[in-house]
């Protein structure tokens, strides 16, 4: 008889969904997640498709359903290091790194606020700080802080010590898990910006990701809300949007990352709610709406501030007082002129996280890091592991493989 549990490596909305969809049919889940919170890229964003919710919304109804279900067993701060055995009988190790702070949720934002230490957020996509004990959202799960001890100096860390829901002696630790079946749910990154040398590399001030604009535009990130200019706080009054950065370039990801257009879109309606006055303009090559995103794209440009140029933006650099100058290669008219804007959104593309990371078992990834499942195994892939999704398509990605997962385990 297969073991009846499943392991599933990755805590974002595939992996959760997965975890969630196994557990409520009776299979107990170990959920692995490298971070020390779960909800993934999808926590990170202002408003998500299709309804535009806040990630809030979508999350909090999966992390009450996981707290409601004892069969989903969580570790965070944690890596699959080792996987021995066979289809239905596996055995994994999971090294899961110290924490410091006590199991219970305890409001530590006192104690945080107290350490002077502040270092570019990795959650904030380095535009915005963090303490070295810190919570990234308001909503996370585990509500819980994570201390960065290496980041506190010896004073901080004998404060620190007296302060209740610490636990400085917190250790690195493994466990063996016994699991019949693998959901791989190990999503994606933002494309690197710094590769974009002729977009400035990452070096222009103003010249921001599209997840970037995600963290600026969302209450709980660094500008609370506000949409302005990185370098000097002011309102835009020009944007611009540069569509497949990085994309479908044989230099870079040599692949449309399918959900960057309607990111855009959403995005240039963030910029026109918070500034009437801002003209809006976003360069394509091809405008990729698939489906019912159709009508939200009509809608989106139904706004006279709203402008499409189809063409390749052949390079940014740095103009005066901030601006961006782009040089513009526009298809219809056949000409190439310079633009300048005093906000650049580069559309940067999903990258799969195992382009640069490999799993400890066997998972064959294709020459861009998508993942694909291994039935003979009992290994399958959700989410944008394997291929660039959004979040509802990620979601069923997640319960397909939830149910190979599962119809393995009971050695169908
Ligand atoms: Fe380019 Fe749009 Fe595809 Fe993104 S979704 S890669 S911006 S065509």
């Amino acid at each position: 008889m297969p073991n009846n549990s499943v392991l599933v490596v990755g805590g974002g909305f595939s992996g959760i969904t997965a975890a969630l969809e196994a557990a409520e049919v009776g299979h107990e889940v170990f959920l692995v997640e490298k971070t020390p919170f779960l909800g993934g890229r999808v926590s990170q964003l202002n408003k998500y498709f299709p309804k535009l919710c806040p990630p809030s919304c979508g999350l909090e109804i999966q992390f009450q359903r996981i707290k409601k279900n004892p069969l989903v067993k969580i570790f965070t701060l944690a890596e699959v290091v080792s996987v021995s055995g066979s289809k239905g009988d596996y055995t994994v190790t999971v090294k899961i790194k110290p924490r410091y702070t006590a199991p219970n949720s305890v409001d530590l934002s006192e104690a945080a606020g107290e350490l002077t230490a502040s270092t570019p957020s990795d959650f904030e996509f380095g535009i915005g700080k963090r303490k070295p004990l810190h919570m990234d959202m308001p909503f996370a799960y585990p509500s819980r802080y994570v201390l960065e001890k290496g980041e506190c100096s010896k004073a901080e860390l004998e404060e620190l010590a007296e302060v209740d829901g610490i636990n400085l002696e917190d250790e690195e630790r493994t466990v063996d898990l016994s699991v019949g079946s693998i959901v791989v749910a190990t999503g994606w990154k933002p494309y690197d910006m710094s590769k974009l040398t002729n977009l400035g590399a990452g070096q222009l001030v103003n010249c921001v990701s599209n997840m970037q604009m995600e963290r600026m535009a969302s209450a709980s990130g660094p500008t609370g809300g506000q949409i302005v200019r990185p370098s000097d706080g002011k309102a835009p009054k020009r944007v611009a949007f540069v569509q497949c950065a990085g994309s479908r370039d044989e230099n870079h990801l040599n692949y449309c990352s399918y959900i960057c257009c309607m990111a855009s879109l959403k995005q240039a309606t963030y910029v026109r709610e918070q500034h009437p006055d801002c003209q809006v303009t976003i360069f394509y090559i091809d405008l990729r709406t698939p489906d019912r995103y159709q009508k939200f794209r009509n809608r989106v440009l139904e706004d006279e501030n709203i402008h499409t140029v189809k063409g390749k933006v052949a390079d940014a650099v740095q103009g005066e007082n901030g601006s961006v100058i782009l040089t513009v290669e526009d298809a219809v008219a056949g000409t190439k002129s310079h633009e300048t804007f005093d906000m650049v959104v580069l559309a940067t593309g999903m990258q799969p996280t195992l382009s640069e990371e490999q799993l400890p078992f066997d998972v064959s990834v294709d020459e861009d890091g998508f993942a694909a499942g291994n039935e003979e195994k009992g290994i399958f892939v959700a989410g944008c592991a394997k291929k660039p999704l959004d979040v509802m398509k990620s979601a069923q990605s997640g319960t397909g493989a939830a149910m190979k997962a599962i119809q393995t385990v009971r050695g169908r």
